[in-house]
């Protein structure tokens, strides 16, 4: 495709005017304070848009709302089928709207358009739809107890739900998180992330638009230790539902103990990418590649350390050399390209940090390490000659950042990939099916990719083992998440 920079839609760029103001109650309000912040464009470091920031007040009358709208109604009054198709109807709004979507993702996280379009906002639309479709669905169970009683068990949603995610996926966090719970009965705060907060403000309009009562969604733009904080700490939030670090999760798990909110973590991750001796390479290698510098590396699930037979570790490297080599760094509105700027100057003086901490504790770089022009990139980097104790080997980069590892025997391989405070994704490159099922059942993870990777669907759970958190985002496991069980026994005599 021959390069083109997008131009904006005229919704968008009339949409970043003015301060984008806090969506409590049904009505897009100014902060408390009148205090405002700015979001920037990560591929031009320029300001994109002035938001309102909500603190603690903003937060306090975000869960009012919310808790107004689950206690007293009309949403917890509303029949099941009746939330499920006001769920259906945003789902048709996002698809109506998925071009602005895609350009407000593009613009604010960096990533390319050509990714918001084809994999952020459909799949963002699919797991609306998806638990929509939950929605009448969320059984319980009669159970067959001794003695003369009538035993069943309903399945009523937890409440009030604080929501807080990261910058990574805007739009699509917002959809992992919402939806089921909107599908269990529950009512929502959510606060997105401070450098990325307009595809959810976006969001916003079109919930207004469906015809949401109030209070049912709020939509809290502001900082993780103001905004975030008071999340978590509010009395009448009833479970948060948290994706992002793993030092944030634990605070947030500390915090959250004395009033014993029902918690889900999705956190970081070190997820390994095996190669096994007997891969088809042609496929593997791409495989792993694209496993690690999708979205820049900004995924949590990323592969991020690389396992190779050490017989076949020469040509993986190469190959994968020779794929960074080709990446298109670029403006993710111009649409040849294929790696987006980082997400911020922080983020990408993080990376930094751990590129040069690689190379001062005797790892070679293979190729990248280097930032590139005007905005927050980052060349797309393979580390060699990496040990397992250095930090490059240990600590979540969340950038384009993979380090590459020889070993010698499967058990050997097995051993290596779970050694790690982190589970939450894995990857094998085999075609032996006995094999590949052998494997996948030793390795410590939420999800493990034969042949694949970071393959999602709506239907299938995601999340971690260890240190990556616990509770799964997306498939019944999530729906199940923001439901309390109730076990109702009736005397028959
Ligand atoms: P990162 O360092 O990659 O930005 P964080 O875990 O800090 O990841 O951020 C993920 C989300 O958590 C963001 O929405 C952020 O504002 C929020 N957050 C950060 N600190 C806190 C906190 N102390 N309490 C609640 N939320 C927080």
């Amino acid at each position: 495709m021959a390069n083109q920079t997008l131009e904006l839609s005229n919704k968008v760029s009339e949409f970043l005017k003015g301060v984008k103001k806090l969506y409590i109650d049904g009505k897009f309000v100014e902060s408390s304070s009148s205090k405002t912040f700015e979001t920037f464009n990560p591929a031009t470091e320029e300001v994109l848009a002035t938001v309102y920031e909500a603190e603690e007040k903003d937060i306090d009358l975000a869960v009012k709302a919310a808790k107004k709208a689950f206690d007293e109604g009309p949403w917890s009054k509303m029949s099941a089928a009746d939330r499920a198709k006001l769920i259906f109807k945003l789902a048709d709004l996002i698809e109506k709207h998925q071009e602005e979507l895609a350009q407000l993702d593009t613009l604010d996280n960096g990533k390319p358009i050509n990714e918001t379009r084809a994999v952020d906002v459909p799949g963002t639309i699919e797991s609306f739809r998806y638990f929509a479709g939950w929605a009448t669905k969320n059984m319980g169970q009669t159970i067959p107890v001794s003695g003369p009683f009538l035993n069943y068990t309903r399945h009523e949603p937890v409440g009030v739900v604080g929501q807080i995610i990261p910058w990574n996926y805007p739009i699509n966090m917002v959809s992992w998180k919402v939806a089921p719970a909107l599908a269990a009965g529950c009512t929502v705060v959510l606060k997105p992330a401070e450098q990325t907060p307009l595809s959810a403000l976006y969001f916003a309009e079109l919930v207004e638009k469906a015809g949401f009562p109030a209070g049912v969604v709020n939509i809290v733009p502001g900082f993780g230790a103001k905004a975030g904080h008071a999340i978590v700490e509010h009395p009448d939030v009833n479970k948060v539902s948290f994706t992002g670090s793993t030092s944030i999760g634990k605070q947030i798990m500390k915090q959250a103990a004395d009033s014993m909110k029902r918690l889900t973590l999705e956190l970081g991750g070190k997820s390994p990418n095996i190669i096994l001796p007997d891969a088809d390479l042609s496929k593997a290698i791409p495989g792993v590649f694209t496993g690690i510098m999708f979205n820049q590396g900004e995924v949590c699930s990323a592969g991020s350390r690389v396992y190779v037979h050490k017989d076949q570790f020469d040509e993986v490297v190469s190959g994968m050399v020779s794929l960074a080599e080709n990446v298109k760094l670029g403006n993710g509105l111009d649409t040849d390209t294929t790696m987006g700027p980082l997400v911020s100057k922080k983020q990408q003086d993080r990376v930094f940090e751990y590129i040069n901490k690689g190379k001062e504790e005797g790892a070679k770089v293979a190729t990248g390490g280097k930032k590139s022009g005007k905005g927050f990139f980052v060349e797309p980097t393979i580390f060699i000659g990496v040990e397992e104790y250095m930090t490059i080997a240990k600590e979540e980069i969340f950038g384009p950042v993979v380090v590459v590892m020889p070993y010698d025997t499967v058990e050997e391989v097995i051993e290596r990939a779970n050694n790690s405070p982190y589970g939450l994704g894995a990857g094998i490159w085999t075609e032996n099916v006995k094999l590949a099922h052998k494997v996948a059942n030793q390795l410590k993870s939420g999800s493990v990719w034969i042949n694949c990777y970071d393959v999602i669907d709506p239907a299938s759970p995601f999340g971690g083992y260890k240190q990556s958190g616990f509770g799964r985002d997306l498939s019944a496991y999530a729906l199940e998440s923001y439901t309390e069980v109730k076990s109702v026994w009736v005397n028959l005599e």
